[in-house]
């Protein structure tokens, strides 16, 4: 397979059949979690489009080359725009993207076969760039192939999902991944714990083997944490002001840390529910045996949900203090601390 994609054979096999019968779709919407590969497979949709090789995509050809490079001059990617500084309205993919996106493809692909629009992530087009992008949809120009990537297809319009062809990419197992890292020359015992620290998202994955750093960086995350289960209410606000400051200049490091503290306490609810063999931290089980000791499995999983939900409004534009800070009062605490601040057995 010149895909190169791990865990995706459907997707890859579904491509191959419509490309090999000269039956590509003129847009397709690539749906799945954070991570497993949505950008590359529609990277390598847009090589094997104008692949010259025998075996497209061959990645060797000059178009695949270019593709690969960034510097096809048929291939293009529309994403959220740099926020002006100081400027806290949200980014997004605005309505003037879409507009010079229709200027664009009224052109005749310059250098290759087809012209190949990608749009990642298409869930960040607000609604007006939806609307613009909707007749771009109804009344396909020639020789362009538009590829819509989403980790949230509900965000789309109906009109919008039901014009394109949908392709699921799925979260690879994490004997894949490991064979992957294996594959790419990471030794035994490392490509393990990156598999099962990964959960199955091989981008991060390929990411902390090329930086060890970032795994530095997660168990920092980690600690931090455990740590919120020991704060209190007072040092609570402090940190959701601090985080919500920082996400100001850094959104991705905040969205980041609570991935980490959401992988964390999950597996705090699995060691909790007594399946200790699914935690992902495998190399920190003592720790989470502790955790799962001091904290009441529902505040945990009430926690889990609400980083989750935060992540979410983060990215809807909400106020991130607020959000922050009632995150932070939904951390688990121990036991007695949390009996001393809230008498009543049940909050809702
Ligand atoms: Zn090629």
């Amino acid at each position: 397979m010149t895909w190169g994609l791990v865990g995706q054979e459907r997707a890859v096999a579904a491509l191959e059949r419509a490309l090999a019968a000269g039956r590509a779709a003129h847009a397709y919407l690539l749906v799945g979690p954070e991570r497993v590969g949505k950008h590359t497979l529609a990277l390598k949709l847009a090589q094997a489009l104008n692949c010259e090789g025998e075996e497209p995509p061959c990645g060797r050809c000059e178009p695949c080359r270019r593709i690969a490079a960034g510097i096809h001059a048929d291939v293009q990617t529309v994403t959220v725009q740099e926020a002006e500084e100081e400027d806290e309205r949200r980014k997004g993919i605005h309505v003037s993207q879409i507009r010079e996106l229709e200027r664009v493809t009224a052109l005749k692909p310059f250098q290759g076969r087809s012209r190949v629009v990608i749009i990642d992530p298409a869930d960040e087009m607000n609604t007006s760039a939806q609307n613009a992008f909707l007749k771009a949809l109804e009344e396909p120009p020639p020789q362009v192939v538009f590829v819509l990537v989403t980790a949230d297809e509900s965000r789309l319009l109906p009109t919008i999902r039901s014009r394109c062809r949908r392709l699921e990419l799925r979260m690879p197992s994490v004997a894949d991944v490991e064979a992957a890292l294996r594959d790419r020359g990471v030794d035994g015992e490392r490509a393990r714990l990156l598999a099962r620290l990964s959960a199955g998202r091989i981008g991060w994955a390929l990411e902390v083997a090329a930086d060890p750093s970032l795994l530095e960086r997660r168990r920092e995350s980690l600690s931090q944490a455990r740590a919120l289960a020991s704060m209190s209410v007072a040092q609570r606000l402090e940190l959701a002001e601090r985080l919500a400051q920082d996400f100001r200049r850094r959104p991705e490091s905040l969205l980041a840390e609570l991935e980490a503290w959401r992988d964390w306490w999950r597996d705090v609810l699995i060691v909790q529910a007594g399946a200790e063999d699914g935690v992902a931290n495998v190399d920190r089980l003592p720790d989470l045996r502790r955790d799962a000791q001091r904290c009441g499995q529902s505040e945990v999983a009430a926690f889990v949900r609400a980083v989750k939900e935060g992540r979410r409004y983060l990215g809807e534009n909400a106020q991130p203090r607020l959000v922050m800070e009632t995150l932070l009062l939904e951390a688990p605490g121990e036991a007695p601390r949390r009996a001393a601040v809230r008498p009543q057995p049940a909050r809702r």
